[in-house]
């Protein structure tokens, strides 16, 4: 599941207009680790899966009870990303 994920975030960087995915790709297979790892019940893994692509817009409160925020340090004017914009 992992590979295939890795492939589809390759291909998609490759997509017009969505070359900053390749910043993010690390990331996002990292957080899939992450919510593999930590999730205890279906519900809490599709919340925390889907927190990434709040994430990378830099929200990091969710709507859902099971995950409502991001679990990293909070980012300050130095460690920064390149946040994706909504299109
Ligand atoms: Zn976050």
């Amino acid at each position: 599941m992992f590979i295939g994920l890795s492939k589809k975030l390759d291909s998609l960087s490759k997509e017009k207009f969505c070359g900053d995915v390749r910043d993010w790709h690390r990331s996002i297979v990292n957080h899939m680790y992450f919510v593999a790892a930590t999730s205890n019940s279906p519900d809490e893994t599709v919340a925390k899966w889907k927190s990434v692509a709040n994430h990378v817009q830099n929200v990091h409160e969710h709507s859902s009870w099971q995950f409502p925020r991001c679990t990293h340090p909070e980012y300050t004017d130095d460690n920064q990303k390149n946040w994706l914009k909504p299109s």
